[in-house]
């Protein structure tokens, strides 16, 4: 084993990070090639109303099937479609997906609409100050209403101004806003007051040991509180069980997420499951 090294005389440490930028490097030019070709695929998980267990909506998330490496983990592809200029391909397609698929389930059955649709809005989404005519164009023949776009706290802070103008012009078009990872980033209560968001989504961590650990608990009542005298809604994200259920109910989160519900599902299994038949 110590020979070899010798022998190639690269220490170690270097050949590690060779080999992950070649990972990287691979990864965005299949990655490249899948958005293209269009194969990604888009699941879709429940979100319910914690008071009745009722479907609310549901959230659209992104998969990537490799052909050698599997399933790869949108927290691995999303940020490296960001960092390698693919990800305004990917939010294209996933918009068009959704409206497509909205639209399939609105012709089957008018009642079997899943609630609203919420779309993760990546940041350099956010940078196009035209982005609410984009969105409009990539969704046309879905109503506004029909969709809730998704927002990260942290993406808020690079341009308050523009954010500010952006998520107007989103509201005004009747897109529902919410804000994603919430409790995670930055955002202060005057910040939050001028962008006209629906709804915080508590971010998974805090929910996790919101349990076992009083600070976790405390932090998620003080969202909740603050979402509350703001006149939005909470979605708790991540509930795995029915105690954390049960707690955010009471604390008077409105709505939730998480395995404990439901899975994110291909579309047609996610209709089989929630939505009511033709
Ligand atoms: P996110 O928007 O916060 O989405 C929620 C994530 O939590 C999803 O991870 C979902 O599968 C996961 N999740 C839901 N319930 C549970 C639970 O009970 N326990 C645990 N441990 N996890 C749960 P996923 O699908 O891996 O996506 C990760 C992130 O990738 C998303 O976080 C989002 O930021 C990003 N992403 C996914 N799809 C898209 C997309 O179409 N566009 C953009 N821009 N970002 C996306
Ligand atoms: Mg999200
Ligand atoms: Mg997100
Ligand atoms: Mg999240």
């Amino acid at each position: 084993h110590h020979a070899k090294r010798r022998e190639n005389s690269i220490c170690p440490y270097t050949q590690t990070m060779r080999y992950a930028l070649q990972r990287r490097q691979l990864m965005s030019e299949r990655l490249s090639a899948a958005i293209s070709e269009q194969r990604l695929q888009l699941y879709f998980q429940p979100q319910v109303d914690l008071t009745n267990g009722r479907l609310t909506g549901a959230e659209a998330l992104c998969r990537w099937h490799d052909a050698e490496w599997g399933w790869v983990s949108p927290g691995e592809f999303i940020p490296l479609a960001e960092e390698r200029g693919l990800i305004r391909g990917l939010g294209d397609w996933v918009l068009e997906e959704s409206a497509r698929q909205l639209m399939a389930w609105g012709t089957q059955n008018k009642q079997a609409l899943p609630g609203r649709l919420s779309i993760n809005i990546s940041a350099q989404q956010f940078a196009d100050p035209e982005l609410t005519q984009h969105i409009a164009q990539l969704t046309a023949g879905v109503p506004t209403n029909a969709i809730s776009l998704e927002l990260t706290e942290s993406d808020f802070m690079r341009d308050l101004d523009q954010a500010v103008e952006i998520t107007h012009a989103m509201r005004k078009a009747g897109y529902a806003l919410s804000i994603d990872d919430f409790g995670t980033g930055y955002s202060s209560l005057a910040y939050l007051r001028r962008f006209a968001t629906d709804a915080l989504k508590i971010d998974i961590s805090f929910v996790r040991e919101m349990l076992d650990n009083r600070h976790d608990r405390t932090i998620v009542q003080t969202i909740i509180a603050m979402a509350q005298a703001l006149e939005m809604k909470t979605v708790a994200e991540g509930v795995e069980t029915q105690e954390q259920a049960r707690l955010l109910a009471e604390m008077g989160c409105n709505e939730a997420q998480g395995y404990w519900f439901g899975r994110p599902l291909p579309a047609d299994e996610f209709a089989a499951m929630w939505l009511s038949p033709a």
